[in-house]
């Protein structure tokens, strides 16, 4: 074997497990194949230096034997079937950004959670549309700083353990040279500012756990199951970007109407004598109007009545859906012999 994995990874014969996976994390960052550095034969040079370093039986093979085989006579210190596809996989590149500072890179803004709650509205609201109000008891804004946690009447001055950048940076000394690492300030926890004096309400952090009232505006024409996003309105951070609200709605049923695409749909019963003579009928719409619905002579059964525009507003391109009454017959409950005599009367004169 002549390989030096040692050298490879740039460490020395005692280099401790944690400058070994320092060392590579390093090189591997280099080297990897997607980078504008990479090098697919030194990534796997490198990563074949780490699977036997890393492993304190391979390695100990190796310094005694000069390989990392089990059986070196065997086997020419034949090391393949490294896939380096898997590499990602294995831990996340971001710890190494995270590790050597990476140049500001990969620096995650912190985000509250979502929350996620349930809506049942009406058929009606579903319809037209409606702002509900609903009540959620969740980390929001301090009411008394507005967030800013700093006592009411007072002001925010700038940070002076990181001078108001909000990050503190350190250098390190490692054996691959000294390494800027940045972390988060902990006195302005990233803000760069802190209150001159804190708000006591929130302890300075501009954040309180509180019922927030929440306005949530339900367009016209939701469908039961969709589901509104509120950005921002999930919990909120002291440092960072607040949470989503995700808002399932659930929708009535209507006793007399239903939903058919855009178009609104009732079905009326009428008897064979509207059927075949006409008349007018009182519908209640979903907003509450009286329409009247008229029936023609000589109305056939299955017929479907549409009013233009009057369904779900605004749905296709600004266009209303449409109202569609389907009319169907009622046959009478019971007939009595003066009706079956009239009706046999009608069936003479050829109806
Ligand atoms: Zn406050």
């Amino acid at each position: 074997m002549s390989k030096d994995y040692y050298k490879t990874l740039g460490v020395d014969k005692n280099a401790s497990k944690e400058d070994i996976k320092k060392a590579f994390y390093k090189l591997a960052h280099q080297y990897h194949p997607d980078k504008k550095t990479g090098d697919e034969n030194k990534f796997k040079e490198v990563n074949e230096a780490y699977q036997v370093l890393s492993d304190d039986e391979k390695r100990g093979r190796y310094d005694q034997f000069g390989s990392a085989d089990a059986n070196p006579g065997f086997n020419g210190g034949g090391f393949g079937g490294f896939d380096y596809s898997g590499f990602e996989g294995g831990f996340d590149m971001g710890d190494i950004f995270d590790m050597f500072g990476g140049g500001g890179r990969r620096q995650r803004t912190p985000q509250g959670r979502d929350i996620q709650i349930d809506l049942q509205i009406t058929f009606a609201e579903a319809v037209y549309g409606v702002t509900k109000t609903t009540k959620l008891r969740k980390n929001s804004e301090c009411l008394d700083c507005n967030g800013s946690g700093a006592k009411a009447g007072t002001k925010l001055k700038q940070c002076n353990t990181c001078g108001g950048k909000g990050k503190t940076v350190r250098i390190q000394q490692t054996i691959l040279g000294a390494i800027q690492t940045s972390a988060t300030c902990n006195e302005c926890k990233g803000k760069g500012k802190i209150p001159e004096e804190k708000c006591r309400t929130c302890g300075g952090d501009g954040i309180t756990r509180r019922e927030e009232e929440i306005n949530i505006p339900v367009p016209a024409g939701i469908r039961n199951g969709e589901t509104l996003r509120m950005s921002g309105k999930g919990e909120h951070v002291s440092v960072g970007i607040p949470g989503d609200l995700y808002i399932k709605i659930y929708v009535g049923t209507h006793k007399v109407w239903r939903r058919e695409g855009d178009d609104l749909v009732a079905d009326i019963n009428i008897k064979l004598t509207e059927a075949i003579l006409g008349s007018t009928r009182e519908v209640l719409a979903v907003n509450g109007d009286k329409l009247t619905v008229t029936i023609q002579e000589r109305t056939t059964p299955g017929t479907i009545l549409r009013m233009r525009e009057k369904g779900i507003p605004k749905i296709k391109n600004g266009r209303n859906g449409d109202l569609l009454i389907k009319v169907q017959f009622e046959q009478p409950a019971k007939l009595n012999k003066k009706s079956k005599e009239l009706l046999k009367q009608l069936q003479d004169e050829g109806f």
